[in-house]
């Protein structure tokens, strides 16, 4: 390509509000045979929360109790996941009755919550902690297996229920045994399926790759069109992943918006940041995708083919 074809791409790329890191970054884009996507924030929205009638207690414990034992072990974690626990939980201890109309909400009204104590956030898996005096376990199988927690026939069954519709199940044990599960969702992208079949008739092979287990992965991904993917992947996980989608020559792009991400879009041939994205993602990034539509990623790569028309 001319330089001159490199300055109206990249300008192009601009005005679109992707922004490309260097003839190089444009350079790469046009060999790519493989786009790995994240699940979370990417194929779908990022913005997991409780649905209504998800939550399932399995003994005796009342459901003010339990939200507010499950939340105040979730308040010390930044987790989307807890924060969607947290909000849930806040708008039904709060407001059990719906608001009649021109009341104002007390949304400050913190006093239900119960100060955690041992608190601890454990990364990919959930958090730990004492609340009045009870041991309080949130998060995932992991975590419960780890802890030596059963989780019955029963839960599981409850929990593949859950991950076949695309919802994730966070398991609550208090004092070593499940007392229920809460379902959260994040609603899929609705660009993805699109942007997936897109790519596949350029001739690009597309992969998915999630920290979330692998029931709600195969069901995102059928939902989306993608047959490979990658489940339970802990954060160092993903970087190694794409360096062995790379072993076999295949040029590599990794499109995520997460700080777990950083690892693996530096590892790509090309890395995509998408949206709002966390700045250790754009820094790690040699495309930004400013406007969040997941549809810039076929418009980079169009760009480059097109500035680097493919004359081998
Ligand atoms: P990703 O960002 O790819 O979805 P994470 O590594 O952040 O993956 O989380 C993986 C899984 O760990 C989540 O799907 C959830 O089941 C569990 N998890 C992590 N943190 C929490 C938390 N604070 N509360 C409940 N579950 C959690
Ligand atoms: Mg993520």
């Amino acid at each position: 390509a001319t330089p001159t074809a490199v300055m109206v791409a990249t300008g192009i790329g601009a005005q679109n509000g992707i922004l490309i890191k260097g003839g190089d970054a444009l350079e790469r884009a046009h060999r790519i045979q493989c786009v790995v996507f994240d699940k979370t924030g990417t194929l779908t929205m990022g913005k997991p929360s409780v649905t209504h009638q998800t939550v399932k207690i399995f003994d005796k414990t009342p459901l003010a109790e339990f939200l507010t034992i499950v939340a105040s072990a979730e308040a010390g974690s930044e987790h989307p996941m807890a924060k969607a626990l947290v909000d849930y939980a806040h708008n039904h201890l709060v407001f059990p009755e719906p608001l009649r109309s021109g009341e104002m909400p007390r949304t400050r009204d913190l006093s239900w919550m119960r100060e955690a104590s041992e608190f601890e956030n454990v990364p990919g898996e959930g958090v730990r902690c004492k609340i009045v005096g009870v041991s309080v376990l949130v998060g995932n199988r992991k975590l419960m297996r780890s802890a030596g927690v059963t989780v019955s026939d029963e839960v599981e069954r409850y929990l593949q229920e859950t991950e076949n519709r695309a919802g994730t199940g966070i398991l609550a044990a208090f004092n070593g045994s499940i007392v229920g599960v809460v379902g959260i969702s994040d609603p899929l992208n609705p660009e993805a399926a699109l942007v997936v079949e897109g790519l596949q008739r350029m001739g690009i092979r597309c992969v998915m790759v999630t920290g979330d287990n692998w029931g709600t992965a195969r069901s995102v991904s059928r939902r989306v069109g993608i047959d490979e993917v990658f489940a339970e992947v802990l954060p160092a996980g993903k970087a190694e992943i794409i360096r062995n989608l790379q072993s076999d020559e295949t040029k590599v792009a990794m499109v995520g918006d997460g700080v777990n991400d950083s690892p693996a879009l530096a590892a790509a041939d090309v890395g995509i940041a998408i949206g709002a994205g966390t700045d250790i993602a754009i820094e790690a990034a040699d495309y930004v995708l400013i406007r969040n539509n997941l549809e810039d990623v076929i418009t980079s790569i169009d760009l480059s083919r097109k500035a680097f028309a493919r004359i081998r």
